[in-house]
């Protein structure tokens, strides 16, 4: 069965969701295809159950550590259910309901390339042609080439955050995002976990302080952080998954969770049939989001930065594009946030990406609870620290991290002045609210050395 569209989106994690609907709501004649849930890894194993699932134990180490207040013991079961509710169960059906009520045509299936000039786009028996196709494919978890892995207990993101019951042990392997919010969500759950970096830190394409400051935050909750190692080779002992560490140690568990980086997922869809190669780290774009003539890519499958708010943001930069209104990416000031308690966030350049790039940068680093009063309302032993990198030269910021809480929503205030180039005499002449973390801003922005 043919059909022919203005726009046809191959993936509907938030990249494709934000395409197709600006392209639908425009006029266009637009098809989606979607091969397991609309909404995507965010919407089902990855940012929506991850932060659901974190945010009671955030909430009730928030209870023991202010006055007047216990701790309240976390209840798994309404936990997991309301996760449940969050991830819909894993079922889709309303939101291909409504697509299909804004005139969308939905395919339930795999995409693959068989044609171009124009573009066409089979899904089983269907044939779409296109003037325009856009791939938000998205990418999936990633693991390291260890010998035998599949002889034990191994988890994606998928498994930990779908978890059904807290298992005993886990050992985490990668010390990022995913390894660092998972390993703290199943260690506050009870589980005893290993984590183990291949760095010397973990965060480790932050600041060091960063990666320092987690792992203390980690070991607090009783992780055992294993930082300057790796997995050599799994096997099975029993019921125990175990890995042989390259320092000669070994980490043992009930499951082994590979937080371990993420891959594009290129690999049905044919690409080659229609002379398109992927580059290294996914389908290379240029800067509206371009990767041929009426060909287009968003997300993850760009492997631009892995976020959920760069798959969005490139979705409306494509759909702007073939709206004919020309609109070019910029991913200057892009916040990064892990949300474990505190919350981390970075944004901008770290002192030593901005030297590699031609700047000459100055740091500071504050402590929160020593200059502030806010640390203080908030609990009664607090911590938090953050940093900002300006540039001397320039007396501009280039980059702002926080481990503190609630860091993911006030470095939004770094990431508008590195993304405007607000200097550093304007961030010191600010007024902001008192009592808040964001006055911490001042605070180090007078301590930089220029
Ligand atoms: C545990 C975890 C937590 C995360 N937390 C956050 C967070 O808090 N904030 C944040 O910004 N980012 C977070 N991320 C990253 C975020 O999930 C991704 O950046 C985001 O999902 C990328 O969106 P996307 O649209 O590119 O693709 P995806 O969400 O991966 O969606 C792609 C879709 O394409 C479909 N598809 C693939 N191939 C085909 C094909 N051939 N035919 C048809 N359909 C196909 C897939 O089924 C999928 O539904 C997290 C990631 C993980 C793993």
């Amino acid at each position: 069965m043919d059909a022919q569209y203005d726009a046809v989106v191959i993936g509907m994690g938030p990249g494709g969701e934000v395409a197709a609907t600006q392209l639908v709501q425009n006029g266009k004649r637009v098809a989606v295809v979607e091969r397991e849930l609309i909404g995507g890894e965010c919407g089902y194993w990855a940012c929506i159950p991850s932060k659901t699932l974190l945010r009671p134990l955030e909430a009730a180490a928030g209870a023991a550590g202010v006055a007047g207040l216990d701790a309240p013991a976390p209840d798994w079961a309404a936990m997991r259910d309301y996760r449940d509710t969050m991830i819909r169960h894993l079922d889709d059906s309303k939101q291909v309901e409504g697509y299909r009520s804004q005139g969308v045509h939905v395919y339930k299936g795999t995409a693959r390339f068989v044609g171009r000039e124009p573009w066409e786009v089979a899904v089983d028996e269907h044939r779409l042609t296109a003037d325009h196709v856009i791939v938000a494919t998205g990418s999936a978890a990633a693991l390291p080439p260890v010998d035998g892995l599949e002889e034990i207990e191994v988890w994606t993101n998928r498994q930990a955050t779908t978890v059904e019951e807290i298992p005993g042990r886990a050992v985490v392997v990668g010390g990022s995002a995913v390894g660092v919010e998972m390993g703290q969500f199943l260690a506050r759950m009870g589980c005893s976990v290993t984590l183990v970096q291949r760095g010397p830190a973990l965060m480790d394409r932050e600041e060091p302080r960063v990666g320092e400051l987690a792992a203390e935050h980690l070991r607090g909750d009783g992780v055992d952080v294993r930082t300057g190692t790796s997995p050599r080779r799994a096997r099975r002992s029993g019921r125990d998954s175990v890995l042989e560490l390259d320092d000669g140690t070994e980490a043992v568990g009930d499951v082994v969770l590979m937080a371990t980086g993420r891959r594009p997922r290129l690999e049905d869809l044919d690409l080659e049939q229609v002379g398109i190669g992927p580059g290294a780290k996914g389908l290379e774009v240029d800067e509206r989001c371009r990767v041929a003539p009426g060909l287009w890519a968003v997300g993850d499958v760009t492997g631009t930065a892995l976020f959920t708010h760069v798959a969005k943001y490139q979705g409306g930069i494509v759909a702007a594009n073939i709206l004919g209104r020309e609109r070019t990416a910029d991913y200057t000031g892009v916040p990064r946030v892990v949300f474990s308690d505190p919350e981390i966030a970075a944004v901008g350049l770290t002192a030593e990406q901005a030297r590699a790039q031609g700047y000459d940068p100055v740091s500071a680093e504050v402590d929160l609870p020593r200059g502030l009063a806010r640390p203080w309302t908030y609990a009664t032993s607090p911590a938090g620290r953050m940093g900002v990198v300006a540039d001397r030269t320039r007396r501009t910021l280039l980059g702002a991290w926080a481990v503190a809480p609630l860091a993911g929503e006030w470095i939004h205030t770094a990431a508008l002045a590195i993304r405007e180039g607000i200097g550093i005499d304007r961030l010191r002449d600010g007024v902001f609210q008192f009592p808040t973390y964001s006055e911490g801003y001042l605070l180090a922005v007078n301590e930089l050395e220029l």
